[in-house]
């Protein structure tokens, strides 16, 4: 294990606007009122309310070198603004989260849309009027997809599953053509062993809509993520410690409390058994030329190719460059803990480490990671605000 001393040190080394050093930081006699793990959403929200909202003294650490966990952004070595751990668009309808957040950033309006390469074409995705057809060559109107789409539903009693949700909408030759294989390659396993919450997260539409997402904000921060991380941690009672994991930290730093944002059954060593994840390996490159697609993300669903996605980073953040950088999304088993797997089996061994978890009081449990649920940013915010509201006492 690395002594404090070279921790520290690593910390400084790779942003020296969160380095914290020895003194000020960890040999302080007061020690800290909250001890954080994670600098994403979750460990950041939550650090920056403990601090200006209630004066707590806080440290928060990740064993990454930059904060902003996922949704970490950087300028690669062209200039270009990339998305370290592949696309993030934040959309909401929770005002509340809008109001916090713009605190930090200002926005730029993005709307995003998606279209899906499929039997050599490209068609929007989520389905829609436009989708049936181009792939089919039709004319149909609004009310001709909604009797298309009703011709082709395949009724279900009872919807369990991820299969289940698509083939009750459009019938099983879309859901093939759209979903099968796209699941297939993302989870690695059929949707028919997915909760059907996962597939519940596209619509289907028979409207000329376009959009990916129905929420009423859909913005991407102005400056990016990692600046409005930046200034969300730019209070005088956080410090931030980077390349530190929480188990080398966990017996060298005085804290009352714990906040704990990365797996929940890595916290508990496993004890009750391994919670599956699902990971990705991020292909970036950059192109010479000004595009290299004619929109944001375009999906592959077919088990054709390996890769489920590839995002062009400029539609996202409207940045102009002669050059441009995308990113290939490769899903995989091994790797970081990204996707909690949406399945039965899963929510009841994350009941048994929750139920371990209320044994002690002293730990919170938060973030994707903490809870062990497929929350997108906006949901990760509000739940963190939520959560100091509970835990926090002033301290004036
Ligand atoms: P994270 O961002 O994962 O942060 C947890 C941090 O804890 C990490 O930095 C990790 O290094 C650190 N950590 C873990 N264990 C330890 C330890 N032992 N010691 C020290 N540090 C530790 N959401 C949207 O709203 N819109 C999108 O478009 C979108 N796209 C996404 C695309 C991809 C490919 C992925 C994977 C996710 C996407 N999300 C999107 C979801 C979004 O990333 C999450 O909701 C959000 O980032 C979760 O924040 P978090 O703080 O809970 O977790
Ligand atoms: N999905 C699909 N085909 C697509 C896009 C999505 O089958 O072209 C399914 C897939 O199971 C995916 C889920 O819908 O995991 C949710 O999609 P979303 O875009 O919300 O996934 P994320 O951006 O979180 O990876």
């Amino acid at each position: 294990m690395r002594t404090l001393n070279d921790t520290v040190q690593a910390g400084n080394s790779s942003s020296g606007r969160y380095a914290v050093d020895a003194h000020s930081a960890l040999g302080n006699a007061r020690g800290f009122d909250y001890l954080i793990v994670g600098a994403g959403f979750a460990g950041s929200v939550m650090a920056e309310r403990l601090a200006s909202g209630y004066g707590h003294r806080v440290l928060v650490v990740d064993k990454r070198s930059h904060i902003g966990g996922n949704a970490y952004d950087e300028f690669n070595s062209e200039g270009i603004l990339v998305h370290r751990y592949g696309p993030h668009i934040f959309h909401t309808n929770a005002q509340r989260v809008v109001d916090y957040l713009s605190r930090f950033t200002r926005w730029r309006p993005y709307r995003h849309r998606v279209l899906a390469y499929i039997d050599g074409v490209l068609v929007p995705f989520p389905i829609n009027v436009t989708t049936l057809n181009r792939l089919y060559s039709l004319e149909l109107s609004p009310e001709g997809a909604e009797a298309f789409l009703a011709d082709r539903a395949v009724s279900i009693a009872d919807i369990r599953t991820s299969e289940d949700v698509v083939v009750s909408k459009v019938g099983r030759e879309l859901y093939e053509k759209f979903f099968r294989g796209y699941t297939r390659k993302q989870w690695g396993m059929d949707p028919s062993e997915l909760d059907r919450s996962v597939t519940s997260r596209v619509p289907v539409r028979t409207n000329t809509d376009d959009g990916y997402f129905n929420d009423e904000f859909q913005c991407m921060p102005l400056e990016g993520y990692t600046r409005m991380f930046e200034r969300i941690l730019a209070h005088r009672n956080i410090k931030v410690m980077l390349n530190t994991d929480f188990k080398e930290i966990r017996d060298e730093v005085w804290f009352r409390r714990l906040i704990y944002t990365g797996p929940i059954d890595e916290y508990f060593d496993h004890c009750l058994g391994e919670l599956p994840y699902r990971s990705l390996t991020f292909r970036h490159e950059t192109v010479d030329q000004e595009h290299f697609q004619s929109i944001g993300v375009v999906n592959y669903p077919s088990e054709g190719v390996s890769h489920t996605r590839i995002t062009e980073y400029k539609y996202l953040t409207g940045q102009e460059h002669p050059k441009t950088s995308i990113t290939y999304e490769y899903p995989s088993a091994d790797g970081d803990p990204y996707y909690p797997i949406p399945r039965p089996a899963n929510a009841l061994l994350f009941k048994a480490y929750q139920a371990l978890a209320d044994t002690h009081p002293e730990v919170t449990f938060a973030g994707r990671l903490g809870s062990y649920r497929y929350y997108n940013m906006d949901q990760v915010v509000a739940q963190a605000l939520a959560t100091v509201e509970r835990i926090a006492v002033r301290t004036w």
